[in-house]
């Protein structure tokens, strides 16, 4: 007898959200539908150039070997050699590594930078390795993918779970296995180092302060004040915490925060040193910090505020919770946080979203300073850095808004439009060998 599938009267079915991968495909297709993309540039910018994967084995503190999974995916370097940071995440895998490398291209295209796009990272939860097994595996990485990256042809960063630290660690073993004659010479084959070993001063808070950027020029746009403006943020790292501790020196107030341990929230405001103290010297961790409510995850998104500032993962504002969102402004943080379902529930509630394209490009602007820093022998100061990237940022605001305005378009669809048109014009100009 055949069986029947009950479905339970009105409980909504879950729908399975798109990848991270569907998503980028997406906004690429309807941004290239509306410039009327040449049909072949469209072929090739659909696909990645490269993918590299590496399989390698580390020596654990206890003896053991553990293999680990590494990847590197080049999209295009129509513009430029390879930009992009790497990720150590549980989520790291092909699929991931692709999207995330797509949406490199279109950021530093719209940038204005002489770059293309990559990313990649290893499948590893890094909470469960010491500080000197960490090291081995990211001195075992940058040796396996050596050829394939170059300070001229695809140049790493930090992305999630990776640093100064890990750059510097790289950089070191990069240079190491250089003929003597050449090591120095390639320091800049990866950005995000620390002061002292080539790093930029300011690198450290550059996307942070591009995200608050981004969100000073649409309170301007709009005549306001972000003073008394409150805001929420998930993940409380490199990008979230900057982001909050810049609005909060402009009188906003940070009310929620998410981070992978849990949610906390306080509508009288969270002090942001107070709650980043608080994570320092409990393994990183947000939760249980003192001067504030405990909040369940699946409520985050629905906390009463103006400002939503998602700085962790991709794939998290979604049709589950897009209906439920209090903020009049999304500020993406992170690559691909608003899925592209979620993003049309946003749109049509006349939520205003910016870019992660746009607004999280700060951290990669900053990457090019470094990189010509290092290049030209040169060390920037922290003013000179801070103006040079407040001007670029201002500059792709204003280009996207007139866009979108011009064309009748979201934000989103406008940077997507903008980037792709430069990396047309350079294939129309240059042609395809042979
Ligand atoms: N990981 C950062 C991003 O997603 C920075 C990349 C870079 O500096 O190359 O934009």
């Amino acid at each position: 007898m055949a069986t029947m599938t009950v479905t339970p009267k009105n409980k909504p079915k879950k729908v399975a959200l798109k990848g991270m991968m569907e998503n980028v495909m997406e906004q690429f297709n309807s941004a290239s539908d509306q410039i009327e993309l040449h049909p072949n540039i469209r072929k090739i910018l659909a696909i990645t150039n490269n993918e590299i994967v590496v399989n390698f084995p580390v020596k654990m503190d206890d003896g053991t070997v553990e293999i680990f999974t590494g990847y590197r995916v080049q999209h295009n370097n129509a513009l430029g050699p390879y930009k992009g940071g790497l990720r150590y995440h549980p989520t790291v895998d092909i699929d991931a590594a692709r999207a995330l490398a797509m949406w490199m291209t279109w950021k530093t295209s719209l940038a204005g930078l002489p770059y293309g796009g990559g990313k990649g990272g290893i499948k590893l939860d890094p909470s469960k390795y010491s500080q000197a097994e960490l090291e081995r595996i990211t001195r075992r990485f940058t040796f396996a993918l050596a050829d394939n990256i170059g300070p001229e042809h695809d140049i790493p960063a930090p992305d999630v779970n990776t640093n100064s630290q890990t750059m510097a660690w790289m950089a070191d073993t990069y240079m190491s296995t250089r003929p003597p004659a050449e090591r120095t010479a390639n320091q800049h084959v990866v950005t995000g180092k620390p002061e002292g070993s080539g790093g930029l001063e300011g690198r450290d808070r550059a996307t942070g302060y591009g995200v608050f950027l981004n969100i000073k020029f649409w309170a301007e746009k709009k005549n306001e004040s972000l003073k008394g403006k409150k805001f929420i943020v998930q993940g409380f790292g490199n990008v979230g915490y900057w982001a909050s501790h810049f609005l909060e020196k402009e009188g906003a107030k940070l009310v929620a925060v998410q981070d992978a341990s849990g949610s906390i929230r306080n509508a009288n405001g969270l002090k942001v040193a107070d709650v980043f103290n608080y994570a320092q010297i409990n393994d990183g961790r947000i939760l249980g910090f003192p001067e504030a409510f405990d909040l369940d995850d699946e409520n985050f998104f629905s906390t009463e505020c103006d400002i939503c500032i998602p700085a962790a993962l991709g794939n998290q504002i979604t049709v589950e919770n897009a209906p439920n969102i209090k903020a009049q402004l999304i500020a993406e943080g992170a690559n691909g946080p608003t899925n592209v379902d979620g993003e049309k529930i946003l749109l049509d509630r006349g939520i205003t979203i910016i870019p992660d394209i746009l607004c999280n490009s700060g951290g990669v602007i900053a990457s090019y300073f470094e990189w010509l820093q290092n290049r030209n022998g040169e060390i920037w100061n922290l003013d000179d850095v801070m103006t040079k990237l407040d001007k670029k940022m201002k500059h792709s605001f204003d280009r996207v808004c007139a866009f979108a305005k011009a064309e009748s378009t979201d934000l989103r669809t406008a940077a997507f439009c903008l980037a792709i048109q430069r990396i047309e014009k350079a294939y129309i100009q240059r042609g395809i060998f042979p």
